[in-house]
């Protein structure tokens, strides 16, 4: 394929694809840029009521919105919103309007417990929280954890609002509402407008700061014309994608959501994944583009409801989050003919992209060539450059790695070297040709469906077991989920405890995915002379007993 990526003499990697020039301006500027283009057209609709938002409605909502932080909520420049919402097209104006506002939006797994979304409060300190009927019973269980008094705005659905919370729609149809309050906005592309969280390669999830330009630059490396997947013509025919990945994490945010934004694409959006709405909305919208995890192309492949036709309007599927295995990829392509399959790679903190397939490479195992302006390098234990197809670390500098962690100098100064280049804690190589193949993961993180899982918070929460005295969790391999944890316990001398008790005792304080299933005792878990827990003999062990 003429889409390669070239070696320096210093070992760094760089494609071939045109550099881009980051205009000062602010995200939501970009993505207004060509609202002239699509005002008329949908920009949003949801896959399950039908209820729909077109263009011209988001812009006029969104600002309407972040008029109303400033003036009725008091919300100032660089102040956190937090945000707890399933897919839903409100989802965009809520995002958008806090931005405009000048905000940094913070954004919670609507699944989450209140247990977690009480951490994610007490760390980002949000001034206003956003929640969907759903998620306010949780989020107002978190703000008693967290012993704080927050106002809650409660976004969709006409059954009767939760009491002592403000309505959604009324704050963005006022027609009183007075856009005067958004002349104060700072528009510095340097301001942190997203805050989404992420555990990195070690300890409890951190908050990751991106800024304007982080957003605008990594827009502009989606758009490139070699790897961009939406119609040019948008007057003429509209792109569909599906949203079913959620708005929360970083992918569903910027590659889904925002990003289609800015190209006037139309977006399905699905509350949650559920086979049979899953299939209407492909029945019902021509679905052009798919943005899937891993779990989602195993199901398109496996799942006997979805037939050819189904997928017949799906020009591109692009999978990233978490490694896609072989025979994923060869079943979802036998079904889909004239799909294009793109495996993508990329972490939250670097907005997320970094690598991409273009169209027809057909490398399906690699994660691609680097986005424009965008270096990659792979280095050994002793951090020296290695040539092609040697495996060590992978390192990415561009301008969409992130700002660095909230209040963590620490850590973003083991994150980011003193010459930009940030340690993506991921074991990869690159071939002659620049395209780079992931390995394994060096750092702890655990993946499970693509969902991150920082094992440094499972055993925070096992150690708060009264009967425990240590615990170490690892991620073990599972077909369908990718991985799954496992914890190590060790008891206090004179305690016991059942597997079941420890597994109990997690489940009521996290999410579905992040539940253990299996526990081993141990009389000591293996540690350094500091102290520091061992994980990679944990794995060891744990490999050596199962084979
Ligand atoms: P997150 O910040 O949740 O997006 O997680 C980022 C991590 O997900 C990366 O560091 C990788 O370990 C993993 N990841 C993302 N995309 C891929 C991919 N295409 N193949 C393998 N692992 C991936």
């Amino acid at each position: 394929s003429a889409n390669q990526a070239v070696w320096t003499q210093d070992s760094v990697v760089k494609s071939n694809l045109k550099e881009i020039s980051i205009p000062n301006r602010t995200a939501v500027e970009h993505v207004w840029e060509n609202l002239d283009k699509w005002a008329d057209k949908t920009a949003l609709t949801c896959g399950v009521t039908d209820h729909c938002i077109s263009y011209h409605m988001l812009y006029k909502k969104s600002r309407s919105f972040a008029a109303q932080l400033r003036s009725k909520f008091k919300i100032a420049n660089s102040d956190v919103v937090c945000v707890m919402m399933h897919n839903i097209p409100d989802y965009a104006v809520v995002l958008l309007g806090i931005i405009e506002a000048g905000a940094t939006a913070t954004t919670v797994n609507p699944i989450y417990t209140s247990y977690e979304v009480h951490r994610q409060i007490l760390l980002s300190e949000p001034k206003v929280l956003i929640g969907t009927i759903e998620s306010v019973p949780v989020l107002k269980e978190a703000m008693k954890l967290v012993k704080r008094n927050i106002p809650i705005i409660t976004c969709g659905g006409n059954k009767p609002l939760p009491p002592g919370t403000t309505c959604f729609q009324e704050l963005v149809d006022d027609i009183h509402v007075n856009l005067e309050s958004l002349k104060g906005v700072n528009t510095n592309p340097e301001n942190v407008i997203l805050l989404p969280y992420s555990s990195g390669t070690t300890g409890l999830p951190k908050g990751v700061e991106l800024t304007n330009r982080n957003i605008v630059a990594q827009f502009m490396q989606q758009d490139d014309e070699n790897i961009r997947h939406y119609n040019e013509t948008t007057r003429l025919h509209q792109d569909s994608v599906l949203a079913v990945l959620p708005f929360y994490h970083i992918y569903g945010m910027i590659v889904t959501l925002l990003h289609k934004l800015t190209v006037g694409v139309k977006i399905v959006t699905l509350p949650k994944f559920r086979p049979d709405t899953f299939v209407s909305a492909l029945d019902k919208h021509k679905i052009h583009l798919f943005c899937a995890a891993p779990p989602l192309v195993l199901f398109l492949g496996s799942y006997a409801g979805i037939e050819a036709k189904h997928l017949e309007s799906i020009k591109k599927i692009t999978c990233g989050a978490a490694p896609l295995p072989k025979p994923d990829i060869d079943r979802v392509l036998e079904k889909a003919k004239n799909t294009e399959l793109i495996q993508i790679y990329g972490l939250t903190e670097t907005s997320p992209l970094v690598t991409t397939l273009c169209p027809g490479s057909r490398q399906y195992t690699s994660v691609g060539i680097p986005l424009p302006s965008t270096e990659v390098k792979i280095i050994d234990s002793n951090s020296q450059n290695l040539g092609p197809n040697r495996q060590g670390e992978l390192l990415i500098r561009g301008p969409q790695v992130m700002k660095g962690y909230r209040n963590n100098i620490e850590a973003t100064n083991n994150a980011i070297t003193k010459d930009g280049w940030f340690k993506s804690g991921d074991l990869a190589s690159i071939d002659e040709n620049g395209y780079v193949t992931i390995a394994d993961r060096l750092k702890e993180l655990i993946k499970v469906k693509g969902y991150q899982v920082a094992p440094a918070e499972l055993e925070s929460i096992i150690k708060e077991h009264p009967n425990v005295l240590d615990a170490g969790v690892i991620g073990v391999p599972d077909q369908t989920a990718g991985e799954l944890p496992k914890a190590f316990v060790v008891l206090k001398d004179g305690h016991n405890a059942e597997a079941q008790d420890i597994s109990k005792f997690l489940a009521e304080k996290v999410v579905e995915y992040k539940r253990i299933k299996d526990v081993v005792f141990l009389k000591s878990l293996p540690k350094n002379p500091s102290g520091k827990l061992l994980r990679r003999v944990l794995k060891e062990k744990n490999s050596s007993v199962t084979e």
